[in-house]
């Protein structure tokens, strides 16, 4: 297959309110710094195709391609709990959807690629470093096995963009299963426009949760869908220690995927409290508060969706009020569950919540290294091959190791009460607890090579170790340590 690509764009036949359409801007010099071939081909496009000069134009935006119908989604949403009425795609311009080989429709949108009517005192374009960290991280957590938009390629266009410095400016192209977020039902919902409200609802059904289409009450069932997508895929940030660090209700897919990488970062020392995020001052998005602020996000959705639910208004909220009940308990099973996995068990006992919330704890008070301790009590399992080091191993990252032992003694009982062999343990405890994410020293390094010295290899070493973060790669363990001083400190911006 070649260009062009085999567009069919849904979006782009809902009615005209609901999105502006523009084409991207021209870039001067584009390069391609990386295109994901597999996810080409996933996708039915064809790699060598968006290599070649003709691919590359259509990735910097200098050429629209056959069946592409760009245009710029309006939605609105909170930020930092501040209503804004009015918001939409900035700085990114949607080329259209394509069915890929798996049937799946999805997104194919460039990020950065010149402004749109929704750029407000923004330039529409995005600089090198933080188009090069969306395209790590989220590659990273596709291959971690989270639910996340996709990277499909990145660019350098040739120009200059003027943040606090001078900088390199580059094009994403992001591939997702849709941009549809809940800021997109409040965009209506806040304009009054129930008739918007239905056709997006109808639209969403239709394109992410056919069997909610089916069911007695479908827009219900369309926000319960919603809401359990979410409480699953916090959770499993949770379980790697993600931080998305700007949870605000335009960057909540309705989808149920990870989006927007502006300020994420992932833990090393364990601290619930922690925000690595510049702009969030009180901790509004820390690691810990994510689950709480999910439940308020999806509350807002609750209320978007109230005239829909039911001819009345009292009887709409509690329908609203009903479907969002569902997340706590959804958040906890899917949370304790994963728990229990990276713990090794494979049975469900009384305690195990427990068990699992007091080696956090620990790991808190001592100054733990997240995804280290995680990784190392695979090795450390009784009867394990690992013997006496492994468990020193994991000790040692404690400040007081004894406080480990202490832990230890609890889950080698319950150890004892599991079927299965300790081999088989580790290894399962190996699938789950990852050696490898994107330590944010790593990126910071990653990002300073290629826009200080047009060096791309960091990028390219970094991105072959994340995509197998479940595999030991002995000759790049030092990817796998921890900071000096456990990270603390750590500063993101948002990739403005
Ligand atoms: P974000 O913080 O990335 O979720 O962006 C919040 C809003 O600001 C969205 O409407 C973005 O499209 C918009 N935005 C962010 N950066 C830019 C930019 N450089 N130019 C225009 N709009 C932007
Ligand atoms: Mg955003």
């Amino acid at each position: 297959m070649t260009l062009p690509l085999p567009f069919d764009n849904s979006y782009a036949r809902l009615p005209d309110r609901f999105y502006a359409r523009v084409a991207p801007t021209a870039v001067e010099a584009p390069r391609l710094v990386r295109l994901n071939r597999p996810l080409a081909h996933e996708l039915g496009l064809d790699p060598d195709a968006l290599e070649a000069p003709g691919g590359i134009e259509v990735l910097a935006g200098r050429r629209v391609p056959e069946g592409a119908e760009p245009l710029a989604a309006a939605y609105a949403g909170h930020q930092f709990g501040q209503f804004v009425p009015q918001l939409g795609d900035g700085r990114a311009i949607l080329l259209g959807e394509v069915v890929g080989r798996d049937g799946r429709r999805r997104d194919i949108q460039l990020k950065g690629s010149g402004p749109t009517p929704f750029s407000r005192r923004g330039d529409g374009r995005a600089a090198l470093g933080p188009v090069l960290r969306e395209y790590l991280l989220s590659e990273s957590m596709h291959a971690l096995g989270i639910p996340t938009t996709r990277a499909l390629a990145a660019v350098t266009t040739g120009e200059r963009v003027i943040r606090e410095t001078v900088l390199p400016g580059a094009i994403l192209t992001r591939v997702a299963s849709s941009h549809i977020r809940v800021g997109t039902f409040q965009f209506f919902a806040a304009r009054g426009d129930v008739e918007g409200l239905r056709t997006l609802a109808d639209h969403v059904l239709a394109r992410h949760d056919p069997e909610a289409a089916a069911a007695e009450q479908p827009y219900r069932a369309l926000l319960e869908g919603v809401v359990r997508r979410q409480a699953e895929l916090v959770a499993r940030w949770l379980h790697v220690g993600f931080i998305h660090g700007v949870m605000n209700t335009d960057n909540m897919s309705i989808a149920g995927e990870t989006i927007d990488y502006g300020p994420c970062a992932f833990l090393d020392a364990y601290d619930p409290a922690t925000a690595f995020s510049s702009i969030d001052r009180h901790g509004r998005y820390a690691y810990g508060n994510q689950p709480r602020i999910a439940l308020w996000n999806l509350t807002r959705l609750a209320e978007a969706l109230v005239p829909l639910l039911a001819e009345d208004e009292a009887a709409g909220v509690a329908q609203a009020e009903a479907a969002r009940g569902g997340f706590a308990g959804q958040f906890e099973t899917a949370y304790f569950g994963g728990l229990r996995g990276k713990l090794g068990l494979t049975t469900a006992r009384d305690g195990d919540a427990e068990l699992a919330s007091d080696l956090l704890k620990a790991m808190a008070e001592n100054g733990a290294d997240f995804t280290l301790t995680f990784r190392r009590l695979c090795e450390a399992v009784p009867g394990a091959e690992g013997g006496p080091a492994a468990v020193e191993a994991v000790r040692g990252l404690f400040i007081d190791p004894t406080a480990y032992d202490r832990w230890a003694e609890g889950w080698h009982r319950r150890l004892a009460d599991e079927p299965g062999d300790a081999a088989a343990r580790s290894r399962a405890m190996r699938a789950v607890n990852p050696a490898y994410i994107p330590r944010n020293h790593r990126v910071e390094e990653m990002i300073e090579a290629a826009v200080e010295r047009q060096d791309f290899g960091p990028f390219e070493t970094l991105l072959t170790i994340l995509t197998r973060p479940y595999e030991d790669q002995p000759r790049f363990a030092r990817y796998a340590e921890a900071p000096e001083g456990g990270g603390r400190g750590y500063r993101t911006f948002c990739g403005t």
